[in-house]
């Protein structure tokens, strides 16, 4: 089976960053998983780094992931006097400062994003007045005499225009900053080219991971997609009749991970 590999794919600047700033670290407690990847969270376990997934449960040393977390979580962990490692990446903080900016300035923000995900709580809890959206239906009930746009990292850039022009319409005065990361977008894209090209595109990430879900959601417009986590969920039967399969990785999934999944479908 011939494999073309995105041209942009896996670990992003920040993820590699929140595993530097923590490589060292024993008797730890990160604040949810620091990188989406079972693989990476079990490395880390050994190492006696473990999940928590919240302030209470956490004892001497906090990490914060790369995501980010809601202001409230910092303050309770400065209570407990507990030592914080932030990792949180500066891409995210970005989103936190125009939140914290606009907010100031007496502008509604609108924060497209998954509600759930803690790097949207993250940045919601940096302003009074927010609405956080994920659809077309929600946007075109925003009216509004002023408000500032802005997005989780991780969405599709598609997505965020979609929703910028929708917003226009009935907000006169809106300050639009697309706050999609550069590595997102430079994932998405490739995924984006190289779907057009295949018979099959196979997506590795977490299945948490909101980064690459949407590689999936773009993919799934195009071609054929899988979304696998590891080397062993891949069935050969996904290749019948198949010529080419792309692969691309989400921004949490290391290199030999995405090495294992390359080598088992080039055996087929
Ligand atoms: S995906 Fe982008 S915003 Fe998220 S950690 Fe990586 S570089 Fe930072």
């Amino acid at each position: 089976m011939k494999v073309i590999c995105a041209e942009n794919m896996g670990f992003c600047s920040g993820v590699k960053r929140a595993l530097d700033m923590v490589l060292n670290e024993r008797n730890a407690y990160t604040l949810g998983q620091l990188i989406h990847n079972p693989q990476v969270v079990e490395l880390l376990e050994k190492k006696g780094i473990k999940v928590v997934n919240s302030v209470d449960e956490a004892d001497r040393t906090l990490i914060i992931t790369a995501h980010g977390t809601p202001k409230s979580n910092i303050e309770k962990a400065k209570k407990k006097e507990l030592r914080i490692i932030d990792t949180t990446c500066p891409l995210v903080k970005r989103v936190h400062e125009l939140a914290v900016e606009f907010d100031k300035k007496e502008y509604k923000i609108i924060l497209l994003g998954d509600k759930e995900h803690q790097e949207v709580k993250g940045t919601a809890s940096n302003a009074k007045d927010v609405t956080i959206i994920s659809s077309d239906e929600e946007a075109s009930k925003m009216k509004l005499d002023k408000a500032c746009f802005l997005s989780q990292t991780t969405q599709s850039l598609e997505k965020f225009k979609e929703i910028a022009d929708i917003l226009k319409k009935n907000i006169p005065e809106l300050k639009i900053f697309n706050t999609i990361c550069d590595a997102t977008k430079k994932r998405q894209d490739s995924a984006m080219n190289l779907a057009k090209k295949v018979d099959l595109m196979i997506i590795i990430g977490g299945y948490n991971s909101a980064n690459t879900k949407r590689l999936k959601e773009i993919c799934n417009k195009i071609v054929e997609t899988k979304h696998i986590e590891k080397a062993d969920e891949i069935d050969f039967e996904w290749f019948k009749d198949k010529k080419i399969v792309g692969l691309t990785a989400g921004a949490s999934t290391p290199d030999q991970v995405i090495k294992r999944v390359k080598d088992r479908i080039e055996k087929y």
